[in-house]
């Protein structure tokens, strides 16, 4: 069975019936890529950028910044490397940054919403990976956007620092695309407005779980109520794809459930573009999808979603 894994590699991830997928990994660190490209992914879907910042007693520099992107971005050979802004807040703590004692850190001074307050350490970090740009194919993605003008301020950061980049003469791609996480249920509902600002959604189903169904994701006791086969989250998943293509931009998923084979027949029929996922899953997945036609995942897309429970999901994915 290693073997014929071992043998998917080399094999696109496309339907019986042609619709190519795009499937990339997950990464927490730029020495990752080569187990990634051994496994066949073609890209990496998210470089959580936090391994850069947690641990340590002070903020990294722009030269270390930029050598982990650069590294990252050289690693995988001309092949997309989707690198996340800084993420951190929540349960992710940085000693050096003043963080203010919260009632509810999920909800609280997080990602995005620290990297717009901290213009100082976001252009730095933006510098850094325009830089490492210039080293093969990166994108650039915002974690927990939940306004439009999020992104407007983002973009206006963006544009900022090239243009300082272009004054001192540092090479960059001139069109690096710009994406964001859906993970918060807004995101989903207002999918229209932010898909008029950028060139690509990935849908976080780790916190977009957690903020659709207000079950904290680190609660074990509340485990029974986390599930992103909860037809909440596939409506709002649904909603996501739907909204991308009719804008003409492309959706990809970075949480759990991209990794999950039982959901992949799902992810594919809601018409998901890009499954990102942890290396190890990755021939798994890629199975799934090799092995079914788009019309059939699209038939079971339509039946799950009108389901009424988790469980009615599950079992019915189980069946196939
Ligand atoms: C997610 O929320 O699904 C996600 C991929 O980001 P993280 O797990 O880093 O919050
Ligand atoms: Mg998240």
């Amino acid at each position: 069975e290693m073997e014929q894994l071992e043998k998917l590699r080399d094999l696109p991830a496309q339907t019986t019936d042609g619709r190519r997928i795009e499937l990339v990994a997950n990464i927490g660190r730029p020495e990752e890529t080569e187990a990634v490209l051994a496994k066949g992914a073609e890209g990496v879907g998210l470089f959580r950028s936090e391994f850069l910042f947690m641990d340590r007693e002070q903020l990294p520099t722009e030269e270390e910044q930029f050598a982990a992107y650069r590294d990252a971005i050289s690693g995988m050979a001309g092949k997309p490397v989707i690198i996340r802004t800084l993420d951190v807040g929540g349960d992710k703590h940085l000693p050096y940054l003043d963080m203010p004692k919260e009632e509810n850190p999920f909800l609280g001074w997080r990602a995005i919403r620290i990297s717009l307050d901290r213009i100082d350490l976001f252009k730095e970090q933006l510098r850094a990976i325009l830089r490492a740009s210039a080293f093969g194919k990166a994108l650039i993605m915002f974690p927990m956007i939940s306004h439009v003008e999020q992104i407007r301020r983002a973009k206006g950061l963006v544009e900022e620092v090239k243009q300082e980049l272009r004054q001192e003469g540092i090479a960059f791609d001139e069109a690096i695309p710009l994406g964001i996480m859906i993970e918060i249920p807004a995101a989903c509902l207002i999918a229209d407005a932010l898909a008029a600002e950028v060139d690509f959604f990935s849908i976080g189903t780790n916190d977009l779980v957690q903020y659709t169904l207000a079950v904290d994701r680190m609660n074990e006791r509340l485990s029974d109520l986390y599930s992103y086969f909860h037809p909440a989250v596939l409506r709002l998943i649904q909603q996501v794809i739907d909204a991308s293509h009719r804008n003409g931009i492309w959706t990809g998923m970075c949480g759990e459930m991209a990794a999950d084979p039982l959901a992949a027949p799902l992810l594919l029929g809601m018409g998901l573009d890009e499954f990102s996922c942890n290396a190890n899953s990755l021939p798994r997945v890629k199975e799934q999808i090799r092995r079914m036609s788009y019309e059939s995942a699209q038939e079971v897309a339509k039946n799950a979603l009108a389901l009424s429970t988790p469980d009615e999901v599950k079992t019915y994915l189980a069946s196939l």
